[in-house]
């Protein structure tokens, strides 16, 4: 089975209508989001709209989706995601709202390749980013999974725990990771619509299940188009049906 892997779309259409192609093309059986479906871009209902029908409930909630239906306080978010989501919170559609407050903290895949699916970490599914190898390690002590994908950091990444330890390998475009069953892994895919590692590029992950093998896909989308909205827009509250 191919499964699409993607996380923190951030309200961005052009980034995420340019990956669903792209997953298309690629005849993946399902697809997997990890979250953050809203905030900073300018269509966070169109994103949704969507994306969910796709997900058939393999999905989980970002620290964004919460702040933006009032579920995380937002005081420790930097001023650009605040003034974001406080436009967020006027734009969302009721049914929108409602799909955002139910979404789960954590999501599973049974089979023959199992994983483990969540925004930001295991042990704080919500809010903690894994950036070192120390942080990385604390999650695999505390949960027992063997294979585990995340987001939040908007930064693609690969955290391995082999017999003797825990290490930090990069995960390129159009890299192909292939899983030793030894080991256990916890796998950032990176963001869909704001990627912070310096690649411009839209940033999911394919797993072949019967190969156990993950590949980072990196994507040129119409970025142009999504900064004009955000400056038309200028992130002042809007009605809902702007
Ligand atoms: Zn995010």
């Amino acid at each position: 089975m191919r499964i699409a892997i993607l996380s923190d779309v951030h309200a961005n259409l052009e980034a995420l209508e340019v990956v669903l192609a792209d997953i298309r093309r690629r005849e993946c059986d399902r697809i997997v989001c990890l979250g953050d479906f809203v905030g900073y871009g300018p269509n966070p209902n169109e994103c949704v709209d969507l994306l969910s029908p796709l997900l058939a409930g393999r999905n989980v909630a970002g620290n964004h989706d919460w702040a933006a239906v009032g579920k995380l306080d937002i005081t420790f978010f930097n001023p650009y995601a605040q003034e974001a989501i406080l436009w967020t919170q006027q734009a969302l559609r009721v049914a929108v709202q409602q799909y955002l407050t139910a979404l789960p903290t954590e999501w599973s895949q049974d089979g023959p390749l199992p994983f483990l699916a969540v925004h930001a970490s295991p042990r704080n599914p919500i809010e903690e980013y894994v950036l070192d190898a120390y942080t990385a390690g604390a999650n695999f002590l505390l949960r027992p999974f063997a294979l585990c994908f995340i987001g939040h950091t908007h930064m693609p990444a690969v955290w391995v725990q082999t017999r003797e330890t825990v290490e930090a390998r990069a995960f390129l475009a159009d890299e192909e990771l292939r899983l030793d069953p030894a080991f256990r892994y916890l796998i950032n895919v990176g963001s869909v619509g704001q990627p912070r590692d310096g690649d411009p590029r839209a940033s999911y992950a394919v797993l072949d299940s019967e190969a156990a093998v993950v590949r980072l896909v990196r994507l040129e989308y119409p970025l142009e188009r999504t900064q004009e909205k955000m400056r038309v827009r200028d992130f002042r509250p809007c009605s809902p049906n702007d």
